[in-house]
């Protein structure tokens, strides 16, 4: 993946503006080795060897840093001894997306991260991999381990089919309540079909797990509903004994630069959107040099996937030092060692366009002042461009969002709930991304749909 500065120039300084945004950069067997498992699961033995590993700690702290709380000493022993079927089990009743969560969670800064064997051999147990061994083991075998609960007789309308959303409806039908689940797109599963990297979750793995979750029953999917457009909140309040929204955040910031329309620039989000459910990915049509704005999650994945499709020089550039940056520090050396540049302290000033054609970014570099807040330099330099990504963050689309007499609290932007994920309006819990105060993490959606389904059932039989 070696870096081809001079073509950028080439499309930065002359040639036909736009020219160079084209797919088929690479021949089959690259595509297909770019874009291939970027963690294969462990072998039977290798897995053995790794629960060896485990010193079975009493107050676990990988537990404590798994935001659903897996028991995990409990499952590793379980698959140390043969009974793979109770380590999914254990897994999976507190967390009802652990094969997607083994494969997406950055376990270096939670369970992993924890692990007591960090401290000896600078080396923890290989907490995710054991965890897809055990789920991997359990979906190849298409063995069912949940039933719905007893019929209650009350309905809850869930809002958006992601993790939060399916997490929520899961547990709810556990408990015996009837779901009915209204999602914007075509397909279930939200960002683990749509968002996140191609390489993290290969195959079908993200609908696999749609498929098992739904195998319970007790719940109704009505895809391609939208709230806002197709059904609107105070009519689902008049029709459902409670509601839960799980919607995410459905629209990215802007790029807070004065910069008319112009050809190659993009929004992460939507292109990553396209990547992970194109056919053929030498269709997509990518730049030879690319300036990708952000530092988080979603700066990485865009970096490292536009790279694997045949970029020729990518750049990310970030405000601030890498220690700030929302991606962690083994999601930045993966875009490094993907071929990704990542430059720090710098902002964008403007874009640069000819015939409304993208070919370069101009910067500003940025530096903290006395009291610590971030301020340009004055000092500037430009990157020839011929694509730009704005990976600098998503918002929450508010349509939809009234609650008829009742208003709905939002903080920070997002809405306001408590610790039981119940919004300002009675009878409307909500939880995942869309929510203030969470971390914009798969597994922490997955267990806020949980904590909200376990408070709407308190209510309903109180009820
Ligand atoms: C590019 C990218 C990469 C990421 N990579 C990782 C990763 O590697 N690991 C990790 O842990 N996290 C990752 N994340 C974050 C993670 O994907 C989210 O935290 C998680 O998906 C949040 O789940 P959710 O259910 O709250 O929202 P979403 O997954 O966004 O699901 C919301 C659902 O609601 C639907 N919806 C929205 N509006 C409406 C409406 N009005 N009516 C009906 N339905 C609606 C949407 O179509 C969607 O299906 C990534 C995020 C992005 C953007
Ligand atoms: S902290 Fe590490 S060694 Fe201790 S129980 Fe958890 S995985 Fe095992």
């Amino acid at each position: 993946m070696a870096r081809s500065p001079r073509r950028a120039e080439a499309a930065a300084k002359g040639g036909k503006p736009g020219a160079a945004l084209r797919g088929g950069r690479l021949d089959a067997q690259a595509y297909a080795r770019n874009f291939a498992d970027s963690h294969p699961p462990l072998a039977p033995n290798q897995a053995l060897i790794e629960c060896d590993r485990c010193y079975f700690c009493h107050d676990a702290p990988c537990i404590q840093a798994c935001p659903t709380q897996i028991d995990i000493p409990s499952f590793i022993r379980k698959i140390a001894t043969g009974n793979t079927r109770g380590a999914a089990h254990d897994i999976l009743k507190q967390n009802i997306m652990g094969a997607v969560c083994a494969r997406v969670c950055p376990t270096e800064v939670l369970c992993e991260g924890a692990c007591v064997r960090n401290d000896q051999e600078h080396k923890p147990v290989a907490i995710g991999a054991l965890q897809r061994h055990a789920t991997d083991w359990l979906f190849d075998r298409g063995i069912q381990l949940f039933k719905r609960g007893a019929s209650t007789g009350k309905r809850v309308a869930v809002v958006g089919g992601g993790p939060a959303g399916l997490s929520c409806a899961h547990r709810l039908s556990m408990l015996g309540h009837s779901v009915t689940v209204f999602e914007a797109r075509d397909k279930l599963g939200g960002l683990n079909e749509y968002g996140v990297a191609a390489y993290k979750v290969t195959g079908q793995i993200a609908q696999r797990e749609v498929e098992y979750l739904l195998e319970i029953g007790g719940i109704d999917c009505k895809p391609g509903r939208r709230l806002g457009r197709d059904v609107s909140l105070s009519r689902l309040r008049q029709d459902y004994d409670a509601v839960f929204l799980g919607i995410g955040l459905g629209a990215v910031n802007d790029l807070a630069i004065d910069a008319a329309p112009a050809a190659g620039v993009f929004d992460a989000v939507a292109y990553i959107e396209k990547l992970r459910q194109a056919a053929d990915l030498s269709k997509l049509p990518v730049g030879a040099a690319v300036v990708v704005i952000g530092g988080g999650m979603t700066a990485i994945d865009i970096a490292s996937q536009v790279k694997r499709l045949g970029a020729e020089d990518v750049t990310i550039v970030y405000r601030r030092g890498p220690q700030s940056m929302g991606a962690s520090g083994k999601e930045q050396a993966w875009a490094q060692t993907s071929g990704v540049r990542i430059k720090h302290w710098a902002r964008p000033l403007r874009l640069l366009v000819r015939d409304k054609v993208l070919t370069a970014v101009e910067f500003e570099t940025t530096r903290l002042d006395r009291q610590g807040r971030l301020e340009g330099s004055g000092a500037r330099f430009t990157l020839p461009a011929d694509m730009v990504f704005k990976a600098i963050g998503q918002v929450l689309v508010k349509e939809g969002l009234d609650g008829n007499a009742d208003v709905l609290e939002l903080s920070a932007g997002r809405i306001a709930v408590d610790a039981q994920q119940r919004t300002s309006i009675p009878g409307v819990w909500a939880g995942g991304d869309c929510v203030a105060g969470g971390q914009d993490l798969t597994v922490v959606a997955v267990e806020d749909g949980k904590r909200a389904a376990h408070s709407i059932d308190r209510h309903l039989r109180m009820a």
